[in-house]
């Protein structure tokens, strides 16, 4: 097969991984976009992502529409809707003198009742000059029912004939954040659509004729200027088409990487477990029969001569980092060197403080390498890696860059996989001859997102906790109720407990979040003085250090932080863990947020602290909390109420997962697409033929690079 494709004259290896230039288009800017410039892309970045581009614009997909066909009559419209109707302007009630913040208020009529035009804070010229009295007016917007009358605050639309004639009948809504208006996503997905290329056709013609799919550029289309409602619904074809795509895509790239894996030989990297041994004696605790299982299975694929590709899972607590330690001497013992690598710094040195003085007693040289080691510092531990004199290297991402070169390079351990996409997994791997792989998560994920998600892995779980440990007792309070939360603080602090205080997501802004850590910070500062910390992702990796360390001593008693302390971090004298808006995140992550405490002998508890009024669901998820420990009963439950995509948190991940296709849509086309792209790669294993050109074109759309590069490996 090999030979096969190196006898063809096409493609070049410049051509299998570099981006089609039909593509460049959608991968402009957004500032490119007509209309649009770095003012208004700014706040399109806290809706899209950093940098946006053309490309994502058109996959920001529209959450619902607006039919401006229903025009009814006043007396027939429907509170809660939007309406469109056509009026006369009655009367003017500006805000009174002595009130400016009162609304402007402007009543109009269609002769079957009246509708009152609710403006706060808007320009009173504006108003007067848009609805003068007497005037015929298009205005269409939502309806509500106030104290018996009828109300639209600010309308959508306020057209006159001639504007109404150039509204386009039926209008997407787009989700939104602060800043950004359907206006100004309205403008940019009209110059975006304009952009769209027209681009070969990569899917099979008999299932786009089957499905009557339209084509992909047509799909955007239709769905950014829907002719009809049902243009929209998470069930047109057109949704359909572009998920399938996405999937197919996610589904290759998968298959590439499985297919590169498999091409590899391994080695035999297992020693004679000498010091394996000694780390079992300096080990302070007894393993678990599921880490002793766990660790037997590990070495013995590290002694096969295939290459090893595990997935330890384990919930948080269970002791993954011991696994990994004991599995990493192995390769030691074989004269090798094996690396750990965590998605964040905090991770990354809490690994550190683990590990090494278990390694050092047992004889094995370990270091970490983050971002944060800089200078003759990084040059000599650079040097020391390549030299072989490092045996365990721990570190971040930082570990795969380029100027990280190992001498003999066995082993590499991903911690918290989810965090990390196939191509990081990939690239560290790459760092070696024939790496053995181990990913460790510890999102419980079901049997078949596994093989969807991490492609063909073996999987070892621990499925019991390390002895000793007490159930947490979980509660569920009002933030109505919050002063009472902090007298009890009072008392527990008196008693020597150790207080984790959780602040949510509140935006997609960090500095955002950060501000609003600093000021419960500053609240829980004067109720607690001196006895409180603050953590953040704003701040920098030698800080959030040292304010661990001090949690962790015990100078500081009640810690405030943002999500940064969610995987991983281990003070086992923690007791008491506080999340705030706890509705707003996923049941994962109140899963392994709540793993921060119930580590040591204490009694543990979790307040999840909700916002009220809470809605159904939202009290169901809080209630599946309180009602187990178990991850993977958790996880089957977050995936029942919210869908795979979240559960695996793939909007961070890189993962394939799903921008477009939604978990409505998802289960049925994801086995069509695995099933096609297993066939696909079977019939054209380096996508050379007719049809492969087009599938390169889907890999790069959806920003493969990585699989597309494999291809030139073959
Ligand atoms: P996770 O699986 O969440 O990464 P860790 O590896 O951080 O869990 O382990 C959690 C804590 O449990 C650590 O303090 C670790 O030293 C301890 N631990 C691990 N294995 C055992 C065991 N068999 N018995 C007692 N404590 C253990
Ligand atoms: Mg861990």
């Amino acid at each position: 097969m090999r030979r096969a494709i190196a006898a063809r004259p096409i493609p070049t290896h410049r051509q299998a991984d570099m981006r089609p230039s039909a593509l460049n288009p959608l991968f402009a800017s957004v500032e490119t976009l007509t209309g649009l410039g770095e003012k208004t892309a700014k706040p399109l970045a806290r809706l899209l992502g950093r940098e946006p581009r053309v490309l994502d614009v058109l996959f920001h997909l529209p959450s619902g529409i607006v039919d401006r066909r229903q025009r009814p009559k006043i007396a027939d419209a429907q509170p809660g809707g939007v309406v469109t109707v056509e009026v006369t302007v009655e009367e003017h009630h500006p805000a009174p003198r002595n009130r400016p913040r009162a609304p402007y208020r402007v009543v109009v009529t269609d002769g079957t009742g009246w509708i009152t035009l609710i403006f706060f804070g808007t320009n009173r010229t504006y108003v007067e000059r848009s609805l003068p009295v007497g005037a015929k007016r298009w205005i269409s917007g939502r309806l509500e029912l106030y104290e018996a009358t009828l109300q639209m605050v600010h309308p959508d639309k306020i057209l006159d004939e001639a504007g109404m004639s150039r509204l386009p009948p039926v209008e997407p809504v787009y989700p939104l954040v602060e800043g950004v208006t359907q206006n100004l996503i309205g403008r940019a997905t009209r110059g975006a659509v304009e952009r769209i290329p027209e681009l070969p056709e990569w899917l099979d013609p008999n299932l786009v004729a089957s499905r009557h799919w339209p084509a992909f550029r047509d799909a955007l289309r239709h769905l950014h200027h829907p002719r009809q409602p049902e243009d929209a619904l998470p069930e047109s074809p057109a949704r359909h088409r572009l998920a399938y795509d996405e999937l197919l895509s996610g589904q290759l790239a998968l298959s590439l990487v499985r297919a590169h894996m498999r091409r590899q030989h391994g080695r035999s990297s297992a020693g004679d477990g000498h010091i394996v041994r000694r780390l079992e004696d300096v080990l302070p605790f007894r393993l678990t029969s599921s880490q002793q299982h766990a660790i037997h299975d590990i070495r013995g694929d590290l002694a096969k001569p295939e290459r090893m590709l595990r997935l330890l899972q384990g919930d948080v607590g269970s002791g993954k980092t011991v696994v990994a330690l004991l599995a990493m001497a192995s390769v030691v013992e074989a004269g090798r060197q094996a690396a750990l690598m965590a998605p964040t710094e905090i991770l990354a040195r809490q690994h550190l403080k683990t590990i090494r003085p278990l390694a050092e007693a047992a004889g094995l040289r370990v270091a970490i390498l983050t971002g944060r080691e800089k200078g003759k510092e990084r040059e000599t531990l650079l040097a020391a890696i390549a030299a072989g004199t490092v045996d365990v290297l721990l570190g971040t991402h930082a570990l795969f860059q380029e100027s990280v070169a190992f001498k003999d390079l066995a082993f590499a351990v991903v911690d918290e996989q989810h965090r990390f996409g196939v191509h990081q997994r990939l690239a560290l791997a790459a760092k070696g001859e024939a790496v053995d792989v181990l990913v460790m998560t510890a999102t419980p994920i079901p049997r078949t997102l596994v093989l969807t998600y991490f492609g063909d892995m073996d999987v070892s779980a621990l499925h019991e906790k390390p002895a000793g440990r007490q159930p947490i007792d979980t509660r569920i309070v009002s933030n109505e109720r919050l002063d009472e939360v902090i007298e009890g603080l009072r008392r527990q602090l008196e008693t020597g407990a150790r207080v984790y205080w959780v602040c949510p997501l509140v935006s997609e802004s960090e500095l955002v979040d950060a501000a609003a850590a600093e000021e419960r910070f500053r609240d829980l500062d004067h109720h607690f003085q001196g006895q409180v910390a603050l953590v953040h992702g704003k701040m920098k990796g030698s800080e959030k250090d040292a304010v661990m360390a001090r949690f962790a001593a015990g100078e500081v008693r009640i810690l405030v932080a943002t999500t940064v302390i969610e995987v991983g971090v281990d003070v086992p004298e923690a007791n008491i863990i506080v999340i705030e808006h706890a509705e707003r995140f996923g049941l994962a992550q109140l899963h392994q947020l709540r793993g921060r405490v119930g580590r040591g002998a204490a009694k543990s508890t979790c307040l999840l602290v909700y916002k009220s009024p809470l809605g159904e669901t939202a009290e169901a998820r809080l209630k599946i909390m309180r009602e187990t420990e178990d991850g993977f009963r958790i996880a089957e439950e977050d995936l029942r109420l919210r869908g795979e995509g979240e559960l695996l948190g793939t909007r961070q991940s890189g993962l394939p997962g799903t921008r477009l296709a939604g978990v409505e849509i998802y289960s049925e086309l994801l086995e069509a697409a695995r099933k096609e792209a297993t066939l696909l790669l079977d019939r054209d294993p380096g996508l050379t033929g007719p049809r492969g050109a087009a599938l390169r074109t889907l890999l790069h759309l959806f920003e493969r690079e990585e699989a597309a590069k494999l291809l030139r490996a073959g």
